[in-house]
């Protein structure tokens, strides 16, 4: 919980959007997705002990958050660790919803392409489609920074009829460029019978590789 709102305190712009009160305008009590305004209140209550320039404490405990977040995520009371990308995921939506500017959400029907591989045209036309779309029923400060449209394409294996989608996303998984950081953590060297050692420059720590090891071979050590 703690590294998740570290981040989400130093994304400027919503900081700024609480700090300066706007979000009061925007407050939506009624929404039955939403937790009646209460979660997006104590964020701001949050951020505004944070950033008082009077706070001289080295660290604030987010007491009074937690509490109003506990009762809307039982499993987020406790003290337990949690799974950081579920906690934003959970709180971006909830503020999301406690500040949906849309009071009545209209019916809208998902727009989709079928048929064969669509233009550079058909698809913007259906990307911009989409996006009116999604932000007919969703439109907060929480779409305006953190949403997007991923384009997703299906092909049927049979008769290779092609679908496209645009749908909307929060957050998105990369993998962790794993390559890189090792590919500078190791040095090949021969000992003085001609073999090849890979020393990793961090542990000091050598590894026999044999007389045919190439350094590509060392590459993906993992130590
Ligand atoms: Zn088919």
């Amino acid at each position: 919980m703690n590294s998740a709102l570290q981040c989400l305190v130093h994304c400027e712009e919503l900081t700024e959007y609480f700090l300066s009160q706007v979000y009061k305008t925007e407050l939506n009590e009624t929404n039955p997705l939403g937790m009646k305004g209460q979660l997006a209140r104590s964020y701001f209550y949050l951020i505004a002990a944070l950033f008082n320039p009077g706070f001289q404490k080295p660290a604030f405990p987010p007491t009074e958050f937690r509490k109003v977040l506990g009762r809307f995520a039982p499993n987020f009371a406790g003290y337990t660790q949690q799974d950081s990308q579920e906690f934003l995921a959970f709180l971006l939506d909830g503020l999301h919803e406690d500040l949906n500017r849309v009071r009545n959400k209209p019916y809208v029907e998902r727009e989709e392409l079928i048929g064969v591989t669509p233009s550079e045209e058909q698809l913007r036309e259906l990307g911009e489609k989409s996006w009116r779309g999604h932000t007919l029923r969703n439109d907060s400060v929480i779409v305006d920074l953190c949403q997007g449209l991923y384009k997703s394409t299906v092909v049927c294996p049979v008769c290779e009829v092609v679908s496209v989608t645009f749908d909307p996303f929060m957050d998105l998984s990369v993998p962790l460029p794993i390559k890189q950081m090792y590919s500078h953590l190791l040095r090949r060297e021969a000992d003085e019978g001609g073999n090849i050692l890979a020393l990793c420059l961090y542990l000091g720590r050598g590894i026999w590789l044999g007389w045919r090891s190439s350094y590509r071979k060392v590459r993906p050590l993992r130590i």
